[in-house]
C-alpha cells in the first residue's frame, strides 16, 4: 500500500514535469521573444547639455566613454559565456536573431530577469546564480569552507566587494583583485576619467574622477566613495562597482555600472526648500507630542538628476529610478548614504507605465487627475519623511531602534509610513501655501494609480507589502471606492482623513516597537483582495517598464570622441 502510494506520487510528479515541459518549451520562439521585448517600451532619455561650458561637455563625453566600458565588464560578471554569445547574436540578422539580440541587451544575458532567470535562448543552460565571481564548477559550500579557513585579514579581502575567487593551479582557491582580473578595461576607464578630470573646472567633480581612476588601478575605493558623497557639480557620475545582487551566493561581490547624469537645478531648489521645513513637519506629525523629535538630525544628501547614460548593472531589466549608495559600511555609518533620484527616468515610467495603468484601473473621472508633478513631489516627500517620526526609541526603559524591535516587519512598516506620511506632509505644505493648491486635485488620485504599479510585482518585497496595507486601509475607510465595473475612485475628503489616521497608527506602532502589532497588521492588511486582483489581471497588457535610449550621450561622444578631444594640459 505504502509502496504503491509512493510510486503513484512519483508518477504524478513525473506527469507534472512532463506536462510542465510544453509550457516552458517555447524558449526562443519569435512570438515569445516579441512579447517579452514589448514589455519594455523604448524611450529616449535626454538631458539639457546646452548650459554646460565646452570643457564640461568634453569632460562629460569622456565620462560616458568610461561608463561604456562598464557595460562589457558587467556582461562578463553575469556570465563568462556572455561576451562570445553577444558577438554571435550580433551577426544574426534574421527576425529571430534580432529579437534574441534585443532581449539579450535588455536582460544583459540570455536569461529573463522578469521570469526568474528562465533562459530564452536554447542551449545556454541555467543562469549562473553567482555570476562569474567564483570559479566555474565550484560550489557555494566549497567556497564558504575556504572563506572560513582564512585568517581575518585575508578573509576580508576574499569576501570583499572588489575581488573574484579563482582556482590556483594546485586546485585551491585564490582571491583576485578586480584591478587585476579586469586590468585592461579598468586601465582604459581610468585613463578616460583622468582626461575628464583634467577637463572639468568643477573641483568636487575633478576630485571624484581622479580618485575613482586611482581606485580602478589600486582596488581601494574608499576615498573615491567619500568624494562621490561630497559631489557638488552639474555633472553627477556614478561609475564603478557597487551593488551585490548578481552574486546570489553571498551578496558579496560588486557589479560594475555606470549611471551618468546631470543635476536638475529646479528640483534641487525645491528639495532645499522642503528640507528647510523638516523640523516644522516633524513638530506637527499627527502623533502625540512626546513621540515627536524636538531636534531632528542632519539630512543625508539627496540629489535630483536627469539620467543621460547608464550601463552595466545600472541598465538591466527593470530600470532603477532611484538609488542609495555607497554600500561600504565604513562610509554609511559615518555619513549615511546619498540618495540619487533620476527624475527623467521617473517621468518616463510615469508616462509609459503609470498613465496606461490609470486608464485601466481608475474611473473615467479620476483618470484626468493623474499628474507627474504631484507624482514626483510625493517621491521626494517619501524620501524626506523616512528621516521623520520614531527611529531611536525606548522600550521598557531600554534604548533601542524601531528596526531592531520590529525586525522582519520593519521595512514594510517604514515604507508604508514614508508613503502615507509623505502624503500627509504634502497636504500640510499645501495648507501652508508652500506647495500650490492645484496639487490637491491630483495628489491622491495619482497616488492611487501608483499603488497599482507598486503591487503589480507581488508582495514579496517590503514596498509592495506596505502598499497593499495602505490600499486596503483606504478601501476600508471609504477613501477609495470600487465601481461595479471594477474601476477605482478617490473620495478626497475621506482620503485626506484616512491618510492622517494611518500615518498616526503606523508611527504609534513604531514608537512602541510593538512587533506583534506590526506583524498582525501586515498579516491582516498586507494582502491582495479579490477586487484588486481583478484589476491587476486587467493590467497584463500594460508594459512592465521602459528601455532607455540615450541620444544626448551618443551625440556628445560623437561630437567629442576621444580622437577629437582637445589636448589637455597634463596635471
Ligand atoms: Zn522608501
Amino acid at each position: 500500500m505504502k509502496t504503491s502510494l509512493a510510486t503513484g506520487w512519483i508518477a504524478l510528479l513525473l506527469t507534472g514535469a512532463a506536462l510542465a515541459e510544453p509550457a516552458a518549451s517555447p524558449v526562443g520562439t519569435l512570438p515569445m521573444l516579441q512579447r517579452m521585448n514589448a514589455q519594455f517600451v523604448p524611450v529616449s532619455l535626454t538631458g539639457d547639455v546646452r548650459a554646460l561650458a565646452d570643457n564640461e561637455r568634453h569632460a562629460l563625453a569622456r565620462i560616458i566613454e568610461a561608463a561604456q566600458i562598464m557595460d562589457g565588464l558587467f556582461l562578463r560578471q553575469v556570465s563568462a559565456a556572455n561576451p562570445t554569445l553577444l558577438l554571435e547574436l550580433a551577426k544574426d540578422m534574421s527576425p529571430l536573431g534580432r529579437a534574441r539580440f534585443e532581449a539579450f541587451i535588455i536582460h544583459k544575458g540570455p536569461w529573463s530577469r522578469l521570469e526568474h532567470n528562465t533562459p530564452f535562448i536554447p542551449g545556454v543552460g541555467a543562469e549562473p546564480v553567482a555570476g562569474d565571481f567564483y570559479p566555474a564548477g565550484s560550489t557555494k559550500v566549497e567556497v564558504e569552507r575556504w572563506f572560513k579557513s582564512l585568517p581575518e585579514p585575508q578573509r576580508k579581502v576574499a569576501t570583499g566587494f572588489y575581488t573574484t575567487v579563482r582556482r590556483t593551479p594546485e586546485g585551491g582557491f585564490i582571491a583576485v583583485p578586480y584591478s587585476i582580473e579586469y586590468q585592461g578595461q579598468l586601465a582604459a576607464a581610468a585613463r578616460l576619467l583622468r582626461e575628464a578630470a583634467a577637463l572639468t573646472s568643477q573641483p568636487t567633480l575633478r576630485k571624484f574622477l581622479g580618485l575613482r581612476a586611482d581606485a580602478f588601478l589600486s582596488n581601494d575605493y574608499y576615498a573615491s566613495d567619500v568624494a562621490w558623497m561630497e559631489l557638488d557639480s552639474s555633472i553627477e557620475p556614478t561609475i564603478g562597482a557597487y551593488e551585490v545582487y548578481e552574486d546570489e551566493w553571498f551578496n558579496a561581490k560588486a557589479a560594475f555600472q555606470g549611471s551618468i547624469s546631470l543635476r536638475d537645478a529646479e528640483e534641487s531648489r525645491k528639495l532645499e526648500k522642503f528640507s528647510g521645513l523638516l523640523q516644522d513637519l516633524e513638530s506637527h506629525l499627527p502623533i502625540d507630542a512626546k513621540l515627536r523629535n524636538p531636534k531632528i538630525g542632519a539630512l543625508a544628501p539627496i540629489s535630483v538628476v536627469n539620467l543621460i547614460y547608464s550601463s552595466g548593472d545600472a541598465n538591466r531589466g527593470v530600470q532603477t529610478a532611484a538609488f542609495n549608495l555607497p554600500n561600504d559600511e565604513r562610509i554609511t555609518q559615518a555619513k549615511g548614504a546619498k540618495r540619487v533620484m533620476l527624475k527623467n527616468m521617473q517621468e518616463a515610467k510615469f508616462r509609459h507605465v503609470l498613465l496606461p495603468i490609470a486608464q485601466v484601473v481608475l474611473s473615467p473621472a479620476d483618470r484626468r487627475n493623474v499628474a507627474f508633478d504631484t507624482f514626483f513631489t510625493h517621491i521626494l516627500m517619501h524620501e524626506l519623511v523616512h528621516g521623520l517620526g520614531p527611529h531611536d526609541i525606548q522600550v521598557q526603559g531600554r534604548a533601542t531602534t524601531v528596526r531592531q524591535e520590529l525586525q522582519a516587519s520593519s521595512s514594510a512598516m517604514e515604507e508604508a509610513k514614508a508613503d502615507v506620511a509623505g502624503l500627509w506632509a504634502m497636504q500640510y505644505l499645501i495648507d501652508k501655501g508652500v506647495i500650490g493648491k492645484e496639487a490637491e486635485r491630483t495628489m491622491y488620485t495619482t497616488y492611487l494609480a501608483s499603488m497599482f504599479r507598486s503591487i503589480r510585482f507581488g508582495l514579496t518585497e517590503a514596498h509592495g507589502l506596505g502598499v497593499a496595507l495602505q490600499l486596503n486601509t483606504f478601501l476600508d475607510s471609504g477613501a477609495v471606492t470600487v465601481s461595479r465595473e471594477g474601476l477605482f475612485a478617490v473620495v478626497p475628503a475621506k482620503f485626506r482623513e484616512s491618510v492622517t489616521t494611518l500615518s498616526r497608527d503606523l508611527m504609534v506602532i513604531q514608537a512602541a516597537g510593538d512587533r506583534a502589532k506590526a506583524e498582525a497588521l501586515l498579516a491582516r492588511m498586507g494582502v491582495i483582495r479579490p477586487e484588486v486582483q481583478r484589476a491587476l489581471d486587467r493590467l497584463k497588457r500594460v508594459p512592465v517598464d521602459i528601455r532607455p535610449g540615450f541620444p544626448t550621450a551618443e551625440q556628445l561622444v560623437r561630437e567629442s570622441g576621444s580622437a577629437a578631444a582637445p589636448s589637455t594640459t597634463p596635471r
